[in-house]
């Protein structure tokens, strides 16, 4: 039995974990088990049928990946979790169990680059057709709305331009005609953001990022409804087997329990390098949610508490320059992760973004000379001064 520590970041230490219910243990134990036994044939009966609880087979579920169920939970204000083997994973699955073929799915005009490869390969395999809107009005959501509309999926922050989206608002529509919310919620973490209070029906984070937060761990976290998810758990993620490692499950954990004060820090240098990018001579755009002239700010004032770690900007000059500028970069890592201790940097149009096709890349604002900057935990100076000496070589 876990108790519910109401303040997030007491959740964050100790959600979903009692160590009475481990022989004491302060740190949740490591079950790096593919199976479980049973006493009699008889148990392993009821279990199969689902009249005893209890583990039987760890593609079905483990104690140590419930523990982090419970704590993401905990952290969204939902009723249930559900670890994935990666955020893709995670989308997958959610997608698949909202969907059958000839539907429809409404999506933020902006999204990660396999979840558009995941949405074009539902529509040439299963004619699950999709839209994209930029849902800035109820109207604009409304108006791409179709009978068979499964569901509406959406990312905010927009990965990579940080274009942010009105989730209580899109919920409203979504609910006047009956149809779930998925939210993409990977750039803000929970910690910034929770979708679900805002009334939208499903989260998802690919873990890889704020979640485990030390660049060791692919996973990918569901949160929502508990019929819902225990449905996806014995459907899709019991079928299709995407399933986290407890090992993996167990590093989630740990890292889970500073992920306040991480994101705090990641915001805190984040601020700092937006102020000293805008004034760069040879950047001539920044996108930062928490720059009060971006055009979004007023919904991040609503619903996310601070601005998160990601910046991007665009440079003055060609492709060519802004690989030159990734080229001469010291000790920031070029790297296509994120949410990470150490600062990543990557070229979206050419890594992250490579599979989407340039004029819909084009259309979600994702240019040449973008770069996408994940700003790590280290001292702000030091990571400006990288920055400053690659800019002012280009
Ligand atoms: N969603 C977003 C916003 C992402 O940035 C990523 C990966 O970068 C994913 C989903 C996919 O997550 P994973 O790489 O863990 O499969």
């Amino acid at each position: 039995m876990t108790k519910d520590h109401k303040r997030f970041e007491t959740s964050a230490v100790h959600g979903g974990y009692d160590p009475a219910d481990m022989l004491g243990s302060l740190a949740a134990p490591l079950f790096q088990t593919s199976t479980f036994t049973f006493e009699t044939a008889e148990q392993g009966e009821r279990r199969f049928a689902g009249e005893e609880d209890g583990y039987m087979y760890s593609r079905l579920g483990n104690p140590t990946v419930s523990v982090l169920e419970e704590k993401m939970a905990a952290l969204e204000k939902g009723e249930r979790g559900l670890a994935f083997a990666s955020g893709m994973a995670a989308v997958s699955a959610i997608l698949v169990a909202l969907t059958k073929a000839n539907d429809h799915i409404l999506c933020s005009s902006g999204l990660y680059g396999c979840t558009f490869g995941l949405l074009r390969m539902m529509k040439e395999k299963y004619n699950i057709d999709h839209d994209f809107s930029v849902m800035e009005t109820k109207d604009e959501v409304r108006a791409l709305i179709r009978p068979e509309t499964a569901c509406i999926y959406v990312e905010t922050p927009i990965n990579p331009t940080m274009k942010l989206i009105d989730l209580q608002m899109v919920a409203e529509v979504a609910h006047e005609h009956d149809i779930p919310v998925v939210v993409d919620n990977t750039f803000a973490s929970p910690y910034l953001q929770r979708p679900l209070e805002l009334g939208c029906d499903v989260v998802i984070h690919s873990a890889t990022k704020y979640i485990g937060g030390h660049g060791d761990v692919i996973a990918g976290v569901a949160v929502g409804k508990k019929d819902f998810l225990d449905g996806v758990q014995m459907t899709t993620l019991k079928d299709m087997g995407g399933i986290i490692s407890p090992l993996d499950a167990w590093l989630l954990i740990r890292g889970l329990k500073t992920l306040p004060i991480r994101v705090d820090r990641h915001c805190d240098n984040a601020e700092k390098i937006f102020t000293k990018l805008n004034s760069h001579p040879n950047v001539s755009r920044v996108h930062y949610p928490d720059d009060a002239n971006h055009p979004d700010h007023h919904i991040r004032e609503k619903q996310m508490k601070r601005g998160g770690g990601l910046i991007s900007f665009e440079i003055k000059g060609t492709k060519k320059d802004a690989q030159k500028m990734l080229n001469n970069l010291g000790f920031i890592k070029m790297a296509v992760s994120l949410g990470d201790a150490e600062t990543l940097i990557q070229h979206p149009a050419t890594m992250t973004h490579a599979v989407v096709p340039e004029a819909s890349r084009l259309e979600m604002g994702i240019t040449d000379q973008l770069i996408r900057l994940s700003v790590g935990l280290e001292e702000w100076d030091d990571i400006w001064s990288d920055l400053e000496q690659a800019l002012d070589r280009i």
